[in-house]
């Protein structure tokens, strides 16, 4: 590959091979996808920010003392959704009232995928403060679907999954509170992790709904995702949340052979409504899998049918705490001629947060006021660990969980921005998960009859990472290979 020229197209091992093996230096690589990004950024608008200088600064740098194997990540870019602290560029959370925050730390994600030798060559777009399904809802405008450009990427992780299927980079973080990582992964065509809930320190993230959120990895195959992984799992003294548990090796993983593998099919995901391109995509790999040995069981788990109501709930309680602070006072942008205290905060608020984004804070404050904290926030607590009881239950007698990421395609953009209820019930394949805590692994099952990607995601019980690759490489053997985008 003595052509720079291609080098972006080159899946995340198989740079690193190539970077080891000197067919190309780290500033080569970046060189080239910054190029891919110049010709791509007009069409998708996946970037906030590009860090160009300073990730050829990093690859110089990297280039001078020469390729390092014991660096997991040595000489990869990587991009960063915009809810990570990455020192020297601004953290917006895809919200006005962040426009002018620069962090004054880093999040250890970032931190680590540098002492991993990565260059961290963007900041991805997302939906503001990560409420959303579309990227439609970011302040900066919409990412584009690279595969077709009048839809929309999925969300909130749009940017990062528009970047990994635009060859951007090879790899890309994002976060996941209700299936922002696997759902873009999945609409955009391709893998997607989130880890289990605590797997990956949040510190520096910006929170949204602090019991639901985890950070995890996408790239364009299953395999890539275990470098990035391996870069960043365990402990972390500055977040109490993130498990004391040491991380396995997600490097070295061997497909699972299908043949006696069982895969539980929760009923209530797959006896829903779908579009007809979505099911019979869906219904093509699920036979691929039978013929090559899989068990597929379809199972009951009652509880998911109040898997919307009570993310909903939990989800925007915790989001009202945690938005709290941008108040114009300790961060975020002040409003200009208010008349007093209140005034003022009303005022930066109203301005700098966008309506889905106060929307969730009306709801949540409403639902964790007294006199109302029993009937709601209580109630779905109470519900969420029914939802947990379901998951594991299942999981003991089936290997995964096999399920739908999305029951349509990605959709013109537009389509449910003035109706938000239709939204939220649109993810209701992918909440349970994070109410449950355990990992999730999107990958592609196909390509519809339209032209568009259709996903399926795998699930498994909590910190089991390692065996969910390892299924995830089966599956995607047996899966057909997605096309690159046409840009
Ligand atoms: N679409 C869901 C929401 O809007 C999930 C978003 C996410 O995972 N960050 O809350």
């Amino acid at each position: 590959m003595g052509n720079n020229y291609e080098l972006h197209r080159l899946g995340l091992r198989d740079a690193r091979q190539g970077l080891l093996r000197r067919d190309f230096s780290a500033s080569e690589l970046v060189e080239s996808l910054l190029a891919r990004i110049a010709v791509t950024e007009p069409k998708i608008g996946a970037c906030l920010r590009v860090l160009g200088d300073e990730a050829r600064e990093t690859a110089k740098a990297l280039d001078a003392s020469g390729p390092d194997a014991s660096k997991g990540l040595w000489g990869i870019p990587i991009t960063i959704k915009d809810v990570y602290n990455v020192k020297g560029a601004p953290t917006t959370a895809g919200s006005k009232i962040l426009s002018n925050y620069l962090p004054s730390y880093e999040a250890t994600v970032v931190r680590r995928l540098r002492e991993a030798g990565a260059i961290i060559l963007a900041k991805t777009n997302l939906d503001e403060f990560a409420m959303g399904s579309s990227t439609e809802f970011s302040a900066y405008g919409p990412t584009r679907n690279p595969r077709a450009l009048d839809r929309v990427p999925g969300g909130s992780s749009g940017g990062a999954a528009a970047g990994i299927v635009a060859m951007q980079a090879p790899g890309a973080f994002g976060t996941d509170t209700g299936g922002s990582i696997r759902q873009p992964a999945a609409l955009c065509g391709c893998a997607g992790l989130k880890p289990t809930y605590g797997r990956v320190s949040r510190y520096g993230i910006i929170a949204y709904g602090s019991s639901l959120d985890q950070a995890g990895p996408l790239a364009r195959t299953v395999g890539d995702l275990g470098p990035l992984l391996q870069a960043v799992a365990g402990r972390d003294g500055r977040d109490s949340t993130a498990s004391a548990r040491g991380a396995d090796d997600y490097i070295n993983i061997v497909a699972k052979d299908p043949k006696g593998l069982t895969l539980a099919l929760p009923k209530e995901l797959w006896e829903g409504s779908f579009d007809t391109g979505v099911r019979a995509t869906l219904d093509k790999a699920l036979s691929r899998l039978k013929d090559q040995g899989a068990r597929l069981e379809y199972v009951g788990m009652p509880m998911l049918r109040y898997s919307v109501a009570v993310y909903y709930v939990i989800a925007a309680a915790e989001a009202s705490t945690n938005l709290a602070r941008y108040d114009g006072v300790r961060y975020g942008v002040r409003a200009q001629g208010y008349r007093d205290l209140l005034g003022m905060y009303r005022q930066s608020r109203t301005e700098g947060l966008g309506r889905e984004v106060r929307r969730r804070i009306l709801l949540g404050t409403f639902a964790l006021s007294s006199g109302y904290y029993d009937a709601y926030y209580k109630k779905a607590a109470q519900v969420r660990r029914l939802i947990q009881e379901d998951y594991l239950r299942v999981l003991e007698k089936a290997d995964f969980i096999l399920a739908p990421v999305s029951s349509i395609p990605a959709w013109p953009f537009g389509s449910f921005t003035e109706d938000p209820l239709t939204q939220y019930q649109l993810d209701i394949m992918t909440l349970p998960l994070n109410l449950a805590g355990g990992p999730g692994l999107s990958l592609p099952a196909g390509m519809g009859p339209d032209g568009l990607p259709v996903g399926l995601q795998l699930m498994g019980p909590p910190f089991a990472e390692r065996p969910l690759l390892e299924a995830g490489l089966a599956l995607e053997g047996i899966f057909p290979k997605l096309p690159e985008a046409a840009l």
